[in-house]
């Protein structure tokens, strides 16, 4: 497939762009033409969670659509109000795992450092909408608690760096970890995850790139997109930058009902994100966090949809269809 030539960014620094995010839902549904929507505005669930959203992600939602895919994904809805049962708060452990400030540490050889709670969007499906951020980042007191735990565990191979989103710390505030990270001899490998390459693509700026690649390690940046509608030629550009840096990149979906559970949906995106240079590796089922019951998948149609992916699909382009479970040595396969 032929890419469009990429478009020239915006000028303006990230933070900027970040600054200049909707925070009204009245202001997203006008900007696609759904004044008629505004009326229905959930405001406890919006009280419960902002809305958030950067512009250059709105640009990609269709005009005139409410059930567009990337909308659905950051629109508060009443459903968020409902208790379900089995939907809770900590619904991953993470609670259980933790080991220091801001430092979950749950599989072998990998820390995940919850880096800030901030993120450039907010996801209606996010598990982050519960999460204690405020005692728990791991960037507080300038990731001393964090770097010490990590250095006194000789298991630990891999640093993950996670949030919340890390990409929202400014980059010398990322530069302070990974200069501590230098002296600790067993770390191995760095690891992103992060949102704001897809949603805030401006982020990819100089200042990122010359820090990724001086690293002294192997960089994964598993990005999170759910939708192929996600890229455009402003996030082409800013993986290839990346790619450019000498990160390996990837992408975790979340299976969510009504933005990609169906299999041209699914297909789309391993596809487009290939465009990108971009391999897909997990497709999640839910985190089954109070508020997000509406995007929950069954675990049978989760495994069709699968199964009608590996059959359409090179292998390389199938992600693996899994379960964050608590207690468990790994994330679990369906
Ligand atoms: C998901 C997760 C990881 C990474 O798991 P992989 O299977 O290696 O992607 C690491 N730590 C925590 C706490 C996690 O939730
Ligand atoms: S942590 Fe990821 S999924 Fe959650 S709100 Fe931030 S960007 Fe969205």
């Amino acid at each position: 497939m032929i890419l469009a030539a990429p478009l020239p960014m915006q000028p303006r620094g990230w933070q900027q762009a970040w600054r200049d995010s909707v925070r009204d839902p009245r202001e997203l549904l006008a900007l696609l033409g759904l004044e008629a929507e505004a009326g229905a505005v959930p405001e406890a669930a919006l009280a419960a969670f902002a809305l958030r959203v950067p512009r250059a992600f709105i640009g990609r939602m269709r005009h005139g659509d409410r059930h567009d895919p990337l909308l659905r994904q950051v629109l508060p809805l009443d459903d968020e109000l409902r208790t379900v049962p089995g939907f809770g708060l900590d619904a991953v452990g993470d609670g259980a795992a933790r080991v220091a400030r801001g430092v979950i540490h749950k599989y072998e050889g990998r820390a995940l450092l919850v880096a800030t709670g901030s993120c450039a969007i907010n996801c209606r499906y996010c598990f982050r909408r519960h999460f204690p951020y405020a005692e728990e980042t791991a960037a507080s007191g300038g990731w001393a608690a964090a770097v010490d735990a990590i250095a006194a565990d000789p298991s630990v191979s891999e640093v993950i760096l996670s949030g919340g989103d890390p990409l929202a710390l400014a980059t010398h505030k990322l530069a302070e970890v990974t200069d501590r990270l230098r002296a600790v001899p067993h770390v191995r490998r760095l690891r992103i995850h992060t949102r704001l390459p897809v949603v805030l693509p401006e982020r990819v700026d100089d200042a990122l790139l010359a820090w990724l690649s001086a690293l002294p390690w192997p960089v994964a940046v598993v990005v999170h997109a759910n939708h192929g509608n996600e890229f455009d030629a402003n996030v082409d550009a800013a993986m290839a930058a990346l790619r450019g840096a000498g990160a390996t990149l990837l992408n975790q979906a979340v299976l969510l009902a009504g933005v990609n559970d169906s299999v041209d949906a699914l297909a789309t995106l391993c596809e487009r994100g290939f465009d990108a240079g971009v391999l897909p590796y997990y497709l999640h089922q839910l985190d089954r966090v109070a508020g997000t019951a509406h995007f929950e998948v069954d675990d049978a149609r989760a495994r069709a949809l699968h199964a009608a992916l590996v059959a359409r699909l090179p292998g390389y382009l199938v992600p693996r269809l899994v379960r964050e479970v608590a207690g468990d040595a790994s994330k679990r396969a369906l």
